[in-house]
């Protein structure tokens, strides 16, 4: 067992290279393979065949001399407005949709992965000796949340999201998995942080689709972050009214979470909303020709949800505002006009929202 000193070390050359936080957990306890297999029987991971991946279960299966995980957290919270008064800012006014913030800068796998190979080589240079370790930013078997915690730095929250105490929510994680043998940096009581939900019910009460089935428990077919970026095909017609303006992502349950209320924000470039992000225009959104969404997306987490299904999102989120805007604007009867295109577009997904959200407009003139 290494010093305690050395994983001070480690925490203190994370800040350095500019994370929010860093704790260090030992790999037992990383994983919770009974809840796991629960979720994944209920059929709640929908069509994240990822979630299936065995070594989720078995920590070390990924890598197996793994003697202790570090967790980095990046804050990405910025000093614009939360969705849901966003929501309320944009009634009226031109037709917009909403994309989360977590996707508004530059891809965070890219930050954080960048910031993490660096933490390795500062290791790399102080541990001398035959080591392994892996870095993951949300891409491998591991649950970050959880490890998060077993750090002791937050807890998973009723809305299924790691928060911080100082932080809040608004963190991205990414973490170094090693055989170094390290002091956890919750020791010498190596217990995880304090669920401080208490009694609060708002994220379960504010969720729109339901999604949060019971606290602490996500179905994701029924999570608007899931369907708008996850999903390949047609977005059940029961969700489509409950998605509201979402184009990519959803915020609301963060939104409403008492523990953003102070969160800090962050100045770091990279992470402030790109033009045109924060709240696009659904008229531009939906006269995007493909070869343009990957020119103005290249580098973004947008990419994830492909130009069909930004498209098919937009469509959706039109549909649900038509009834909300003047009737005869030459807004609203240009955005009619693109849709009638899209309604006969070639491809059926594209094609069938479109028409879905036609037919919002008709009802609604
Ligand atoms: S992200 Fe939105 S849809 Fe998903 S659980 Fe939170 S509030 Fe519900
Ligand atoms: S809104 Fe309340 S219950 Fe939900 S995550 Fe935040 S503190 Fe927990």
């Amino acid at each position: 067992m290494h010093a305690v000193g050395e994983t001070e070390w480690i925490i203190a050359k994370a800040s350095e290279l500019g994370f929010d936080l860093c704790g260090i957990a030992s790999v037992e306890g990383l994983t919770d393979a009974a809840h796991l297999e629960e979720w994944l029987a209920r059929g709640y991971a929908g069509r994240m065949q990822y979630m299936h991946d065995p070594r989720r279960a078995d920590i070390m299966q990924v890598l197996p001399d793994a003697r202790a995980i570090i967790v980095c957290a990046l804050n990405y919270n910025t000093s614009t407005p939360a969705s849901i008064e966003a929501a309320a800012q944009a009634a009226g006014q031109v037709l917009r949709g909403w994309i989360s913030r977590y996707a508004w800068g530059e891809d965070y796998h890219a930050i954080l992965g960048k910031k993490l190979e660096q933490l390795v080589a500062a290791m790399r240079a102080h541990f001398i000796g035959p080591w392994h370790a892996r870095t993951y930013v949300d891409t491998g078997p591991i649950s970050e949340r959880l490890a998060a915690q077993q750090a002791g730095l937050g807890w998973q929250a009723k809305n299924t999201c790691f928060i911080n105490e100082k932080l809040g929510s608004w963190l991205f994680l990414g973490v170094i998995l090693t055989s170094l043998d390290l002091t956890p940096s919750n020791a010498p009581f190596g217990v995880p942080a304090t669920d401080l939900c208490g009694n609060c019910q708002l994220c379960l009460e504010a969720c729109p689709t339901g999604a949060l089935v019971e606290p602490y428990l996500m179905d994701a077919r029924r999570c608007i972050s899931y369907l708008t970026i996850e999903l390949r095909e047609g977005i059940p017609e029961e969700l489509r009214t409950p998605m509201g303006w979402n184009v990519f992502g959803c915020d609301i349950c963060q939104d409403v979470c008492p523990w953003n209320r102070k969160a800090p924000v962050t100045l770091a470039p990279s992470l402030q909303p790109r033009q045109n992000l924060l709240a696009p225009e659904l008229g531009w959104l939906l006269s995007l020709k493909e070869g343009e969404f990957s020119q103005i997306f290249a580098g973004s987490p947008v990419r994830r949800a492909k130009w069909r299904g930004l498209i098919r999102n937009a469509c959706i989120a039109a549909g649900n505002l038509a009834g909300k805007y003047a009737i005869d604007t030459p807004e609203r009867l240009q955005l009619q006009k693109r849709l009638s295109e899209l309604a006969v577009s070639s491809d059926p997904l594209i094609a069938e929202h479109a028409a879905w959200a036609l037919s919002r407009f008709e009802a609604s003139g």
